[in-house]
């Protein structure tokens, strides 16, 4: 059952998701070359202590293991679930930041991929197309329309160039859990799956590929989930609530 929000549990879903969005905006802005990602990590929990919102990733299980970050990390080849580690970045590098808070037991969640000039032309194309695909996508956040109409809307963008979508990881309902229905696939059938309501929040994230679509999860620390055949990954990410009108996105920067 995909949860509908009440005016008052909407007005905690805002202030939380503007507050998820300032953690990433504060460090996207700090992701350069030669800073490790452990370092983005820990300016994220100083910025959650300072805005009085708690990482909602910190501790996440998975089969019994807690993940270790504030944030999600994911360099290169990594697509999602990266643990933040000691590898300074390098000029090159594509960069995803998953950044998920909670406070007053209400969630917001985002993500975005920061690239590292100078950036080869291809990999710069994927972001950028990943990107405008999320848009593409929240324009069928719309209510009256159904989750997979949302799916195609990001499908429809990036087919053309022949990119991996990523299926083993997808968008979700958010709300009092990072997880909530429906699951909302990065591909999809328009007219079929749940009926969008007024009052849903939903978290879409294309995740796309070079290459392959497939994904591995790191053997060590059982998070990173990265493509199998080594090709970048781009994901875009915002929380948007079905309105009358035009979907709002809770966390616009
Ligand atoms: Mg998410």
């Amino acid at each position: 059952m995909i949860p509908i929000k009440t005016p008052e549990e909407i007005a905690l879903m805002r202030e939380v998701c503007r507050a998820a969005a300032q953690v990433l905006e504060h460090i996207a802005r700090l992701t350069a070359v030669g800073v490790t990602p452990l370092e983005l990590d820990l300016a994220a929990r100083d910025k959650m202590a300072e805005l009085g919102v708690e990482s909602a990733s910190y501790g996440y299980k998975h089969n019994r293991n807690p993940f270790p970050g504030y944030t999600c990390i994911s360099v290169n080849d990594a697509v999602v679930h990266g643990v933040p580690g000691k590898q300074p970045l390098r000029a090159g590098d594509i960069v995803s930041l998953d950044v998920v808070v909670r406070r007053n037991g209400f969630i917001g969640d985002n993500a975005r991929t920061v690239l590292l000039e100078p950036v080869a032309e291809e990999v710069r194309q994927l972001c950028k197309i990943t990107e405008e695909a999320l848009y593409q996508g929240i324009a069928f956040a719309r209510s009256g329309n159904r989750v997979h109409d949302i799916s195609h809307g990001v499908e429809k963008h990036v087919r053309p160039y022949n990119y991996g979508i990523v299926d083993s990881y997808v968008g979700h309902g958010v709300g009092r859990r990072m997880h909530e229905d429906p699951q909302i696939p990065n591909e999809g059938q328009p007219g079929t799956g749940a009926l969008l309501r007024k009052g849903m929040t939903l978290a879409i994230e294309p995740m796309i590929t070079l290459g392959d679509y497939r994904t591995v999860v790191d053997k060590a620390d059982k998070w990173t989930a990265r493509t199998r055949d080594g090709k970048p990954a781009a994901h875009f990410e915002h929380t948007v609530l079905i309105t009358e009108n035009e979907p709002e996105i809770l966390t616009r920067p």
